[in-house]
């Protein structure tokens, strides 16, 4: 008899279809805390009424280095430590970051609470987040007002609960980390604090809701900040090492970034990144800020905060790695990185003896094997189909996708939906049709590839992504179920509830990472979680092998897939809470004298309509002249009426030496309120030195520069000097100074407010009046 003949009685395969889709459901919620959870350091309570108060001051306005918003959000935060009794210091500097040649006056808040217990050489724990918002519209509630509120809430709660601590700590509230991490960079480079500190835990925000995710930021090993996190007892800890090592090969840009490679400083980010469609926009509120992403980050606080006051700092630093992960957010579990590929290889062998004796024992036959392997590929094309293909006919249909810089529309999370349940339908579909084509090959016949081919995705790992190491839950448990089938003969009823609970920890452990790398990378990497989830559902096939009512399973997948289709549908067009970003600018280039509006939006709106046709889509010319630091790509460009702005006013001083090397002194005296200055080259050149207001920033030999020579967010009228060293590279060096305002509604009559479904680009600049004056023509 072949052994999927022998099916589960109806209430067994109910139950075992209930326990798997209830654990997935309960393991994906529990990622991120209750929206009502509350937290406490020692018995005193972390208020959320207070958090969320601070956050709305906060957010009340947008609040960008220079705006007059971000002055008023300084006050407010030195205000709130100062009614902690905490002594505050402003440190004003300029903040230059020398890999794009940015530079800003920037505030920093910092206030230092003494250790009450202190030992000799300990090291500081500092706790940070940016008090600026992004560019623009953006009201900061989540990005990062939930951590600058978090933290002044838990450090209020660890004041009062009387809590002793040996380590000094800081709080740091970094300014300009939207305009390049300027904030922190003047702190590393220029304060004394710096050099003492041990361990910063960061609080960020990538979006406006989901689970807070746990990111270390080391030059070294993670063991011990690994092990600080599992000692601590954290409620929700949301963390992996496949993060760690992916974040780890990817350039980084938080503030902890600046502190790592400048100072060698061990830190944690706490981010949370879903809703990643509010990022950086005017819908950055207090209103769509998740309750319980800022309960995650709450969470962290009450427990990290005590602990680490408490623990020997200097002490973090080793070369040691770990995998680590966690089980359903109740624990965090780790094993050294050196483990990770001993233990696949260990499986792979007692794989390999396995299936070797079941073939002698004629158990298993070489020939149903290969035909087992068509399913598996099947499957994967399908994936492949679903969320590639399936994401461009998308894209195809509705056309304003597009229009979402995040690349994760407002129905994001049903799109994801529809595609994880299409991939499980089309997963049952293939071995239904194969099985009943192939009636005598066995279950183990069919599995045997899929273990073979977890077993070699785990080699893989060991040697190339070993923070992936855990995956290794992948292969164990069905060469448990493999071993259990080719052994035990029993009922089907034992056998199901058996490969059920083999199978649930690897759901538990791997099942919440496919809707978050899809929220982190954004839906035109929708594939790989179709991928990962016909990987996963493969894992499970002797339970739906000898379950009944598939087809009943199918249906309810398919059902699901539609009904979340509806739901793409229902949110494709904008609303007030779905808002259309669209943008305009002023350009007015000197040189020329041309005056023209352009805008990045693909799709023209009822906000830029009055300024452009559809064929005005010819912006070549612009290319270059404007260089916002995400994209020159503007859609739309049409001619307008000069407005009456003098352009700012530069003293150009120039001389060029015998090695053809210029240089160039530049006096700029702003005349109206800007927001950031910047010299643009329009043939590459060689950069040995530059500096604003005699600050200099790094320049090893030369560099290459092409567009953007330097930027300066401007934060006062005060008068900048700026001196650059340089040669050109091929051709006559000409260079351009471009002056941005952010004010063209102030300036440009026609532009109405936009209505209730459009909002501001986020990224871009937009609603500015841009000027490019020629400064040096060799
Ligand atoms: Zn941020």
């Amino acid at each position: 008899m072949a052994q999927y003949e022998m099916t589960a009685s109806r209430l067994y395969s109910f139950l075992v279809v209930m326990a798997i889709v209830f654990t997935v459901v309960w393991t994906w919620n529990a990622q991120k805390p209750a929206d009502d959870a509350q937290y406490k350091i020692a018995d005193e309570t972390i208020s959320i009424t207070n958090t969320w108060a601070h956050i709305a001051n906060i957010s009340e306005l947008p609040h960008f280095t220079g705006s007059s918003g971000h002055a008023k959000v300084r006050d407010y935060l030195v205000n709130q430590l100062e009614e902690l009794d905490l002594e505050v210091e402003v440190q004003t500097t300029l903040g230059l970051r020398s890999n794009y040649f940015v530079a800003s006056t920037v505030s920093n808040i910092i206030a230092k609470i003494p250790a009450t217990t202190p030992s000799k050489g300990n090291k500081a724990l500092a706790l940070m987040s940016h008090y600026d918002s992004a560019n623009g519209y953006s009201h900061g509630a989540s990005d990062a007002g939930s951590g600058v509120a978090a933290i002044i809430e838990a450090t209020r709660a660890f004041l009062n609960s009387g809590l002793t601590h040996s380590n000094d700590i800081y709080i740091i509230f970094t300014d300009a980390e939207e305009q390049g991490l300027l904030g922190a960079q003047g702190f590393v480079k220029e304060h004394p604090l710096a050099d003492k500190i041990g361990l910063i835990l960061n609080f960020e925000a990538r979006g406006s809701g989901g689970p807070s995710f746990t990111l270390l930021e080391t030059n070294h090993g993670n063991k011990n900040i690994l092990e600080g996190l599992v000692d601590a007892k954290l409620s929700n800890p949301t963390a992996n090492s496949l993060m760690y090592s992916i974040y780890k090969m990817l350039p980084n840009d938080t503030d902890l970034t600046v502190f790592r490679e400048e100072a060698d400083i061990n830190g944690l980010n706490f981010a949370f990144i879903d809703d990643h469609f509010d990022y950086h926009t005017a819908q950055d509120t207090p209103e769509r800020l998740d309750a319980s992403s800022l309960n995650h980050q709450i969470s962290y606080l009450s427990a990290l905060l005590p602990y680490f006051a408490n623990s020997d700092l200097e002490k973090l630093t080793t070369n040691k790695d770990v995998v680590y992960f966690n089980f359903a957010n109740i624990a965090l579990y780790d094993y050294p990185f050196l483990w990770v590929l001993p233990i696949s290889i260990l499986v792979a062998l007692v794989f390999l003896m396995m299936s070797i004796s079941a073939i002698n024992k004629r158990r298993i036959k070489l020939k149903s094997v290969l035909i087992a392997t068509f399913p598996i590929i099947l499957n994967i094309i399908f994936a492949i189909a679903i969320g590639l293909v399936g994401w461009h006919v998308l894209v195809w249909f509705y056309p304003q996708f597009n229009d979402i810089p995040q690349r994760f529309p407002y129905g994001g999370h049903y799109i994801l939906a529809t595609a994880i349940l299409l991939t499980i339908c089309m997963g049952f579909f293939t071995y239904q049709v194969f099985a009943k084509r192939f009636p005598s090959i066995r279950i183990v016949e069919w599995y045997l590839p899929i273990i073979a081919l977890w077993i070699v995705i785990n080699i893989l790992i060991g040697i190339f992504l070993t923070g992936a190491g855990f995956f290794i839950i992948l292969a164990v448990a069905p060469l448990a179920i493999f071993g259990n089938i080719l052994r035990y003969r029993t009922t089907a009823n034992r056998k199901v509830i058996t490969y059920t609970l083999f199978s649930l920890p690897g759901l538990v452990i791997i099942s919440p990472l496919i809707p978050t790398i899809v929220v982190g990378l954004g839906l035109p990497n929708l594939a790989i979680a179709t991928i990962m989830t016909t990987m996963l559902l493969m894992t499970l096939l002797p339970i739906f092998f000898i379950i009944k009512g598939l087809r009943s399973i199918q249906l309810f997948c398919l059902a699901g897939a539609f009904i979340s289709f509806v739901g793409i549908h229902l949110n494709a067009d904008y609303s007030e809470d779905r808002k259309k970003p669209s943008s305009i600018n002023y350009l007015y280039d000197t040189e020329s004298n041309q005056a023209r509006l352009f805008s990045y939006n693909q799709h023209l709106d009822s906000f830029v309509q009055p300024f452009f046709t559809l064929k005005d889509t010819d912006t070549s010319d612009l290319k270059g002249l404007v260089s916002d630091r995400t994209s020159r790509s503007a859609h739309y460009a049409s001619q307008t009426k000069k407005l009456d702005i003098q352009p700012t006013n530069v003293v150009v001083t120039h001389s060029v030496d015998e090695n053809d090397i210029s240089q160039l002194t530049l006096k700029i005296e702003p005349n109206r309120p800007l927001n950031s200055i910047q010299i643009i080259s329009d043939t590459p050149l060689d950069v040995f030195a530059l500096s604003i207001n005699q600050k200099a920033f790094d320049i090893l030999g030369s560099r290459k520069q092409n567009n953007s020579v330097m930027y300066y967010v401007v934060t006062d009228m005060q008068p900048i000097e700026v001196k650059i060293k340089y040669r050109p590279d091929s051709q006559p060096a000409q260079l351009r100074l471009v002056e941005t305002s952010r004010d063209l509604a102030q300036h440009f009559m026609q532009l109405t407010p936009r209505s209730e479904d459009i909002m501001a680009s986020p990224f871009k600049v937009t609603d500015a009046v841009i000027i490019s004056q020629v400064i040096i023509q060799e």
